[in-house]
């Protein structure tokens, strides 16, 4: 059995600074408490009470001086040991209560509890509710108790954890006499129980509930009084079971007490709705807006990709003027017109070409059943219905013998027969083009909407008839080839460009004044387009994170210095560093999150809006998802680290003492 004190502190002493002032608050303390003692600490205000209180219950550190608990030094270790001292063997109970705001009696008794390695016991914490007299309050939050029931919770809550030192600074400083002996009978009982009691107190009536009373002055003890020597009642010693601690219980305690954290942001979210509201917004903006902004733009991309598809990939288009690059032009080249000799003679000179047409393309007025619609007129040939996948739905294409005779025969798109014919079936019917009536053969399929035009508004008319009727020219606007295979597209591009600057009589250094171009090459300008708006995006994103991070910033360095009391509370009843930390950085995780995850609504709302209304697929991939989620928890993490970390450091004395 070990024959050492329970406490014994050797000379220890504190002094404060203040400017250039120096108060001695302990002057070389040396005292030795045995166990099962009930110790009164006795003395003037100013006189050290408090601070000698503060070392022995570990809550602050002497300058120096030495502190062994039964018999084991405690000056070297290290701050999260002595949370872990403080939470197993110690109670605290102050003069100001310190019980937590708008948290119940049962949640503040249980309050220990979340920082031991046994975790919450419900019986537990009501069964000392009970033993306080408080069976009755358990759901009661502390502005709904008096100030003796709250400092009967308070001793609830010291008790928890089965401490074996209770040290109490003026416990009844704030209470009225009878509550405070009903407050100084329950800590008798316990140290008839055998739980060591060290009491400060001013009041001598007070001081006689104690066994030994310290008289203190100017920082050190100045006399003694033995008022009791009767036997001091002891503690079972505790059992192995106890004190045996396996890597596995520190493994779910650490599990538990993550779960504890989100319980706790949430519970400090709900209570500052409009606050954490407030805070995530930028996070909440800068998420919708990329969200909105990937799902338009990956929309659009689909569209433009779904057109090309159905273009097919071996096309190549022959236009006059020279080659663009985006949307500048590089020289001011001469321009070649095309005319239909061109398209006979590649076709003639080129072997991989599949099919191939000359088209003419003009803007119209259309009038049919009274009823006018300007739409773009298409003058094709036969092979253009392969060239461009334009199989009538219901009729039948141009055919050679209609160009043959110019002849007036129009295949109208889908929007033609919805705004001139109601949808009704308009085979057989008339239609005026600019003045000249057509008979109209066929329906042409539907394309859909792209992203600069209705694809479907659109009349097909042979190549001849908008040439000499319509138009009234004899070139053409464009050749379209299709090639054959895949593999000669490029080869081809090159045979036609070089075939057509000898028919044109182009000497070798002349510029092109015709241009071939693939849909490869123009499906990349425009990926190109997308890559552009992609970085700028990004760019938005990273500020408005940056920004929103902080606005979180600011919120978490604000709810931590109004909760700095809280924190000396959990530190005082065994808070490591790390659960302070813990629990700040889930908070502000928790707000970022949260903002990120309401960007992500409101950003595929938009997405989903927009995308109706230009009828393109909504497009809100799981990257982007996953995406939104990892950079608003990343913003909440780097942005929470510091006001985290500074209230982890917070020494618990300090914390409690603030105001
Ligand atoms: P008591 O509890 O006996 O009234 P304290 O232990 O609180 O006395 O204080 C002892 C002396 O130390 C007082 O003169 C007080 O002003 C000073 N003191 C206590 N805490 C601090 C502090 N945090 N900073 C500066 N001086 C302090
Ligand atoms: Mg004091």
């Amino acid at each position: 059995m070990n024959s050492a004190p329970l406490i014994e502190l050797k000379n220890a002493t504190k002094v404060y600074s203040l400017g250039d002032e120096q108060v001695h608050a302990l002057r070389g303390v040396s005292l030795a408490i045995e166990e099962g003692d009930f110790v009164a600490i006795m003395g003037a205000s100013g006189s050290g009470k408090s601070t000698l209180m503060h070392i022995l219950g570990l809550l602050d550190v002497p300058d120096s001086g030495s502190y062994q608990l039964h018999g084991r030094e405690l000056s070297s270790c290290t701050e999260d040991e002595l949370a872990r001292i403080r939470n197993e063997e110690y109670g605290f109970v102050f003069q100001q209560f310190n019980l937590l705001s708008r948290t119940t009696a049962r949640e503040n008794t249980a309050l220990p509890l979340l920082y031991s390695l046994n975790g919450v016991d419900n019986a537990r914490v009501e069964e000392l509710l009970n033993q306080v007299g408080l069976g009755n309050r358990m759901g009661h939050n502390p502005n709904e108790l008096s100030g003796g029931q709250q400092q009967r919770v308070a001793i609830a809550r010291a008790l928890t954890t089965r401490p074996r030192i209770i040290f109490a600074d003026e416990p009844t400083g704030n209470l009225d006499s009878s509550s405070a002996h009903e407050i100084m009978t329950l800590l008798k009982n316990l140290n008839a129980q055998g739980i060591t009691i060290i009491l400060v107190t001013h009041e001598r009536d007070i001081a006689d509930y104690a066994r030994r009373v310290l008289h203190m002055r100017d920082g050190a003890i100045h006399t003694e009084e033995q008022r009791d020597t009767s036997p001091l009642a002891k503690l079972p010693p505790r059992t192995d079971s106890e004190l045996a601690r396996d890597a596995r219980s520190t493994w779910r305690h650490n599990l538990r007490a993550f779960g504890t954290y989100f319980r706790l942001a949430g519970r400090a979210l709900w209570s500052h709705k409009l606050r954490a509201f407030l805070s995530m917004l930028g996070i909440l903006i800068g998420v919708a807006s990329v969200i909105a902004m990937l799902g338009i733009g990956a929309g659009a991309k689909e569209a433009i990709r779904t057109q090309f598809a159905s273009l097919g990939s071996n096309l190549l288009i022959l236009r006059p003027g020279a080659r663009q690059s985006g949307a500048v032009r590089t020289q001011a080249g001469q321009v070649s017109r095309l005319t239909l000799d061109d398209a006979r003679a590649i076709e003639r000179a080129i072997p991989d070409i599949e099919y191939i047409s000359a088209t003419v393309s003009l803007r119209a007025q259309a009038v049919a059943r009274g009823l006018n619609w300007n739409t773009e007129i298409s003058g094709v040939e036969p092979s253009s219905e392969k060239i461009r996948a334009l199989q009538p739905t219901a009729g039948r294409f141009i055919t050679e013998h209609d160009i043959q005779t110019r002849a007036r025969v129009a295949v109208v798109g889908r929007t033609i027969v919805r705004e001139l014919f109601n949808g009704q079936n308009p085979i057989g019917e008339q239609i005026r083009i600019n003045r000249v009536i057509f008979q109209i053969i066929g329906v042409l399929p539907e394309k859909g909407a792209s992203t600069w035009r209705d694809r479907d508004d659109v009349i097909v008319v042979p190549l001849s008839t908008a040439m000499h009727r319509l138009a009234g020219v004899d070139y053409v606007d464009s050749i379209e080839i299709q090639v054959g295979n895949a593999q000669r597209v490029s080869a081809t591009q090159d045979a036609v460009l070089a075939l057509m600057r000898k028919r044109l009589r182009l000497s070798p250094s002349a510029p092109d004044t015709v241009s071939i171009h693939n849909m490869a090459e123009m499906l990349s300008a425009l990926t190109e387009t997308s890559r552009t708006m992609s970085v700028l995006l990004s760019g938005i994103a990273a500020i408005s994170l940056i920004v929103g991070g902080i606005g979180i910033m600011n919120i978490m360095l604000v709810s931590v210095t109004e909760r700095v009391r809280e924190i000396g509370v959990r530190k005082a009843v065994g808070a490591r560093r790390r659960d302070i930390l813990g629990q700040f950085l889930v908070e502000a995780i928790a707000v970022s999150l949260t903002g990120g995850l309401f960007g992500l609504l409101l950003g595929g709302g938009a997405a989903l809006a927009m995308s109706h209304f230009a009828g393109w697929a909504v497009v809100v991939t799981p990257q982007a998802i996953a995406m939104a989620v990892g950079f608003s928890a990343l913003t909440g993490l780097v942005f929470g680290l510091w006001p985290a970390r500074k209230a982890a450091l917070l020494n618990p004395i300090d914390a409690l003492r603030y105001e």
